[in-house]
């Protein structure tokens, strides 16, 4: 027996080898032409005032919108190439404002399906892997046009309210100053006393500090604080019912290492079931007046509501997820099978999920600023893909398709401030451009009529989108999908900062 045993081990442990030297296919790079385009008698659809402006002429010469006239014209250019637009919709490139590039495989299996599903730019919210230095040379290879992925306009080096990360605040507010495209990501388990020294520190620095809404703080001060924006759907629910006090003290003696007893933990059930108008309207009145941005990542409760729901799991599209990713999802996706069997737990987490999209919607109806997120690579939320599925949720939750539209497009502009280059089809702006066969206005699913993409001065058809997705399945199956499974893994285990 023990001879078999070891030479099961033996042969695994060639397996692993095997696959740990097997090549990652080359990244994708971007075209590079010399063409400009001029798309002509397209419908361009302003989401900011939930307008149509019918038959313009849309001009673009390098990567800007060079010019929009509503009269047709023929700029004297010998590279021009001509595009009919007639009875199409043309809408600014998308942005996940909440997106994980997680791995150092990004570029094999999840930079292609962001721009195959037009996401032209993301902020990235760092994850557990320590892929910084990998994220850094991504940016730059991206903006130089040459690896095919979304534009890092803004991202997280650092995670502080973990157990892992720096300890002295104003160590990590240096670092961070030194770069203006980073910022700090917030986690969920930081205390009051390095918070608020944080806060301090980066508001002096101009440093942005957004993320998880810390558990053990109210999320008032932490808006009072300065915190860009809270993320995930959580927020209004956990805060607005009055044992949220009793909630955070849990969590403040949790983190500091005390004693707890589990059953002074408010169960979440109870606090949905005390849900409060005014602590509510408290909150909302605080984010609009410090404007805080808040990032549902709703596509993240649909899961847990529907982690149950075979139909649900068997998503075609984890074909474009490598078996690791798959098996992680799957096991969490048990996990959350067993949290939902008591009795009313699964009603308890489709309330929990509906109601959070009904607070989104009324936020947004008081003035809080609303921002299209996934969370991809948390499981069931796929790179590119779910933005559109977002998009979704934020009409369920009360927006207007144009609503939904503006926090993929100009609001992630306001929000980094750059407004003079995105977030609306207008000259003088990078042409980020999807053409879409149908109006988004009259249904949001029609983002997803994608027909071709313009990105950094280059013309996608629906053809060269479809060969990127082709490309990450291929990457994400056979032994392709073993060989960066076992990379990830490898990856995961050296660098994992839990
Ligand atoms: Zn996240």
């Amino acid at each position: 027996m023990m001879k078999y045993a070891l030479i099961a081990v033996v042969f695994f442990a060639l397996l692993i080898l095997v696959l740990w030297l097997y090549p990652l296919a080359e990244p994708l790079t971007q075209k590079s032409s010399d063409h400009s385009y001029i798309i002509k008698g397209v419908n361009i659809v302003d989401a900011e005032a939930d307008t149509v402006l019918h038959n313009q002429f849309v001009y673009i010469k390098g990567d800007r919108i060079e010019r929009i006239a509503s009269d047709a014209f023929t700029p004297d250019d010998a590279n021009m190439v001509q595009v009919e637009g007639t009875g199409k919709y043309l809408i600014p490139g998308l942005w996940d404002m909440h997106s994980h590039l997680a791995f150092q495989i990004a570029p094999q299996v999840i930079m292609p399906l962001h721009i195959a599903h037009g996401v032209t730019n993301i902020r990235d919210m760092q994850g557990i892997v320590n892929i910084n230095e990998e994220r850094r040379q991504w940016r730059q290879d991206i903006l130089a046009e040459k690896l095919l992925g979304p534009r890092l306009i803004g991202f997280a080096d650092e995670i502080v309210g973990a157990n892992y990360d720096e300890q002295d605040v104003v160590e990590v507010v240096n670092r961070t100053a030194a770069d203006p495209n980073t910022f700090i990501k917030i986690y969920s388990g930081i205390l009051s006393e390095r918070y608020f020294a944080l806060a301090k520190e980066a508001n002096a620095r101009g440093v942005v500090f957004a993320g998880h809404y810390p558990n053990a703080i109210n999320p008032i001060d932490a808006s009072n604080a300065g915190q860009r924006s809270f993320e995930h759907a959580h927020l209004f629910i956990k805060h607005a019912n009055p044992l949220a006090d009793q909630n955070r003290e849990y969590y403040r003696a949790l983190y500091s290492d005390e004693e707890v007893d589990a059953s002074d933990r408010p169960s979440v059930v109870a606090m949905l079931e005390g849900f409060d108008e005014e602590q509510f309207n408290e909150l909302v009145d605080v984010m609009v007046k410090n404007e805080t941005y808040f990032c549902p990542t709703h596509v993240t409760r649909r899961y847990e509501a529907l982690a149950y729901d075979q139909d649900f799991l068997d998503d075609p599209n984890l074909q474009y997820v490598p078996p690791l990713v798959a098996m992680i999802w799957s096991d969490d996706a048990s996990g959350m099978h067993e949290y939902a069997k008591p009795d009313g737990m699964q009603t308890y987490l489709e309330d929990f999920y509906t109601k959070g999209l009904e607070l989104t919607g009324r936020a947004h109806d008081s003035g809080v600023k609303v921002l299209a997120g996934t969370d991809s690579y948390d499981p069931y939320s796929f790179p590119g893909i779910s933005l559109h599925q977002e998009l979704e949720e934020l009409v369920k939750a009360g927006l207007t398709p144009a609503e939904a539209l503006v926090s993929a497009t100009s609001e992630p502009a306001v929000y980094f401030g750059v407004t003079a280059d995105y977030g609306r089809v207008e000259a003088g702006k990078v042409a980020d451009l999807l053409l879409l066969s149908k109006n988004p206005l009259e249904d949001i699913r029609n983002t997803r009529t994608i027909e071709r993409l313009y990105y950094n001065g280059n013309q996608y058809e629906k053809t060269d989108l479809e060969a990127m997705k082709t490309y990450v399945a291929d990457n994400a199956s056979g032994i392709k999908g073993w060989a960066l499974s076992v990379k990830m893994f490898l990856r995961l285990m050296k660098d994992n900062r839990h």
